[in-house]
C-alpha cells in the first residue's frame, strides 16, 4: 500500500494512538487516525486509487467519505472526516485516482477546529473491518504508508480536480437559473 498526503502543506495536529483519556469515552485506546493540519476550506484529495464506498454525516465524524482500495495483501479503506457540508465532490461508487478532489476541510462533527481526520483500516473481501478488537476499532497507523508525496501534486489528478470543480460550478450556475 502506498498513500499520498491528502492535503497540503503537511502538518500533523494529532498523531495516531495518543490521548487515551480523550478517547476512552468512545471505547478506544487513543486517537484512531491522523489529524492533518487543514485550515477551513483546504482541499482534500484522494490518497490512493479506489472506490468511494461511503459518503455521510455523523454526530462525531461530521461529513465524511470512505474510499476502498486494494493492494497485494487485500482490501483496505481510508476515512476522511469533519469535511465541509455541501462541498463533497464524490458519491458512492465513484472510481478515484490519486489526487482526485474529494472535498474541503472543515470542523463538522466532534471537532474543536478545522482539520482533516484521516483513518486507515484493513477490510475483508466484503469491505468489513478486520481486527475490529485491536483497541482502535480496527484502525491502524497510516503514517508508515505515506510516500512523502502530496496527492494534489499528481498532475492528472490536479487537472481532473480543476475540470471537476469547473463542472460543479457550472452545474451550480445552471441550477441557480432554473
Ligand atoms: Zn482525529
Amino acid at each position: 500500500m502506498i498513500l499520498y498526503y491528502p492535503c497540503k502543506p503537511l502538518g500533523v495536529n494529532q498523531p495516531f494512538g495518543i490521548n487515551p483519556q480523550t478517547y476512552a469515552r468512545f471505547g478506544i485506546n487513543g486517537h484512531n487516525g491522523i489529524d492533518f493540519f487543514a485550515p477551513d476550506g483546504t482541499g482534500v484529495f484522494a490518497t490512493h486509487e479506489g472506490t468511494v464506498v461511503q459518503v455521510g454525516v455523523d454526530e462525531y465524524e461530521g461529513h465524511g467519505v470512505v474510499v476502498e482500495g486494494v493492494d497485494e495483501i487485500g482490501k483496505y479503506k481510508t476515512i476522511y472526516w469533519h469535511m465541509k457540508e455541501n462541498e463533497i465532490a464524490v458519491k458512492v461508487g465513484d472510481k478515484l485516482s490519486v489526487g482526485d478532489f474529494i472535498g474541503k476541510a472543515d470542523n463538522t462533527g466532534f471537532s474543536t477546529g478545522s482539520h482533516l481526520h484521516f483513518g486507515l483500516k484493513r477490510t475483508d473481501d466484503n469491505g468489513d473491518t478486520l481486527n475490529n478488537d485491536n483497541g482502535f476499532l480496527g484502525a491502524i497507523d497510516p503514517m508508515p504508508y505515506f510516500t512523502g508525496q502530496f496527492a494534489c501534486d499528481d498532475k492528472l489528478g490536479k487537472l481532473l480536480a480543476l475540470i471537476k470543480s469547473i463542472a460543479l460550478q457550472l452545474l451550480g450556475i445552471l441550477k441557480g437559473k432554473q
